[in-house]
């Protein structure tokens, strides 16, 4: 490490940062991304495994050491999501950050053809689950010391609707206007900041399902989208908020 990188202070140290999905996809690099500049990150994800890799990763790496948090975010049952922040208050005492970015496609199909457990599957997972969850870690933020940041993941069709996107169009909909909501009510009372991000067309295997004949070595990798979510977690962004913000011009 050079002597200029050794000295720049790190973005988020001591922080305690949650993030879902983080077994795969963007969410396993913003895991990376915040204990590289200092977190400690909670591994939220239903693969124990896959979670275990980013674990060990980031513990390859010298990082502050994480935590994973096997949790199905679909499972519709309220009382698991107050276990899963007891757990994390037993633990850790506060959340300084909370990234929501798991979340399904689902079908590609025409509303008339939606089929209709699709449809149910991913509300449970990209709305209800969304709801369940920052609801549940509220308190928590609540109790950061520094400001918390509330990062809920939406889509550019969750901001103008697409033939055949269905379910997932209407969820991240939902995710824009549970955003704005949130953000009256938690930015002045809480001092917890609340703001969508698009992480826009991303090399994963989410955008790999939803554009099969794309070729993805033309796509932005999820390592060439974390400034901005190392920014929305870290001071940079303290006073951003209700904001629905684009990780890249490509959609
Ligand atoms: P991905 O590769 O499919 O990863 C999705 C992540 O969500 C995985 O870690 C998955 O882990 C987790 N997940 C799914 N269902 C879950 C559940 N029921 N409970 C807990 N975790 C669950 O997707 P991605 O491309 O990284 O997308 C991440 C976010 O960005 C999503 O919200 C997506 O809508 C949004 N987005 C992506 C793109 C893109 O081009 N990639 C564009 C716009 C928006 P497990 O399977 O282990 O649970």
């Amino acid at each position: 490490m050079s002597q200029a990188a050794a000295e720049t202070p790190l973005k988020l140290k001591d922080r305690v940062i949650l993030v879902t999905g983080a077994s795969y996809g963007i969410g396993a690099h913003a895991a990376l991304a915040y204990a590289r500049e200092g977190a400690t990150v909670i591994l939220l994800g239903r693969t124990q495994d896959m979670l275990e890799a980013v674990y060990d990763r980031i513990e390859s790496e010298g990082l502050p050491q994480a935590a994973v948090l096997p949790f199905d975010l679909g499972c519709n049952d309220e009382e698991k999501f107050i276990e899963l922040a007891d757990l994390i208050a037993a633990e850790f005492g506060r959340l300084d950050g909370a990234l929501l970015n798991a979340g399904v496609l689902g079908q590609k199909a025409p509303i008339e053809g939606y089929n209709w457990a699709a449809w149910k599957q991913v509300m449970d997972i990209n709305v209800n689950g969304q709801f369940l969850l920052a609801k549940s870690i509220t308190p928590l933020l609540e109790r950061s010391p520094h400001g918390a940041s509330l990062v809920l993941t939406s889509s550019s069709v969750g901001r103008e609707g697409r033939a055949f996107w269905g379910a997932y169009s209407v969820s991240k909909f939902a995710i824009e206007g549970m955003m704005q909501i949130l953000a009256q009510e938690l930015y002045d009372s809480r001092n917890i900041r609340v703001n969508t991000l698009n992480p826009g067309a991303t090399r994963t295997s989410m955008r790999a399902d939803a554009y099969p004949a794309e070729n993805p070595e033309h796509l932005k990798t999820a390592a060439d989208i974390m400034d901005i979510h190392v920014y929305l977690m870290s001071d940079e962004s303290k006073h951003v908020n209700g904001q629905a913000l684009d990780a890249q011009t490509v959609k």
